[in-house]
């Protein structure tokens, strides 16, 4: 046996140093959003072409509606990562969305934290999220997107058997604490060629969501990135 401490305890520094970095590992796995060990991941469009994925999490919910005039009165697509849930409690709200040309996401059935999970707890997310979505809008969703941006043991198997692929962002607005005007500001600095810009259009599930800051930033950054000649496509185009 070799080495500088062989037969010593490593000093405490050492030891806190290396749980530090297991940690810091761990928590890029789980949360990096390039990161595949649970399976395969994207977090951006092609860098060649001037379009941007906006993309709305938690959904449907009221402020869907407004969001869906907005986009509608840009010439704008999106992709919205449904909850399963929200979507049976709202079908017809739901299947408005992916009537307008918008895309369609999975963003597990109840909007669990993955990591609470066992493994087949994982995959009945992903799978019952999968049957309420494909039932309520007639089509399969391709992406999924985890919640909190967690991803979890189990969940490489639910990807592969439904055939989805994950997708993380490359700005998140943080249009949950944030005012509208910084959020805005956020997002216009971020958005570029294949960006993928993560905003929400529900609150984790909770009925009656307040999602006014979202509605207000979305009425500054549409006529923003049109003006930089930004085409607003869904998560497939900007993948193209
Ligand atoms: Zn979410």
């Amino acid at each position: 046996m070799s080495g500088v401490w062989a037969g010593a305890a490593a000093p405490g520094w050492l030891t806190a140093g290396l749980a530090g970095a297991a940690f810091a590992g761990a928590a890029w796995a789980v949360r990096g959003r390039s990161s595949q060990v649970f399976g395969p991941s994207l977090w951006r469009g092609n860098p060649l072409q001037p379009r941007v994925a906006l993309t709305f999490d938690d959904g449907p919910s009221p402020a869907t509606e407004r969001i869906l005039d907005l986009l509608q009165e840009f010439s704008a697509r999106a992709t919205f990562f449904q909850i399963g849930q929200a979507a049976l409690g709202s079908p017809a709200l739901a299947r408005r969305v992916s009537a307008e040309g918008h895309e369609i996401g999975n963003h597990t059935l109840s909007h669990a934290a993955l990591y609470a999970k066992t493994p087949a707890g994982v995959y009945g997310e992903v799978s019952g999220a999968q049957r309420v979505l494909q039932e309520i809008h007639g089509g399969a969703p391709r992406w999924f997107r985890a919640p909190y941006g967690c991803r979890w043991f189990g969940l490489r198997d639910a990807l592969r058997d439904h055939g989805l692929t994950g997708v993380m962002w490359s700005c998140l607005g943080l249009d949950w604490k944030r005012p509208a005007r910084a959020v805005a500001a956020r997002v216009i600095a971020h958005a570029g060629n294949g960006s993928i810009i993560c905003l929400h259009d529900g609150r984790a599930g909770q009925p009656g969501a307040d999602c006014r800051v979202t509605v207000e930033a979305l009425r500054l950054i549409l006529p923003a990135l049109r003006q930089r000649q930004l085409e607003l496509v869904t998560l497939s185009e900007v993948f193209r």
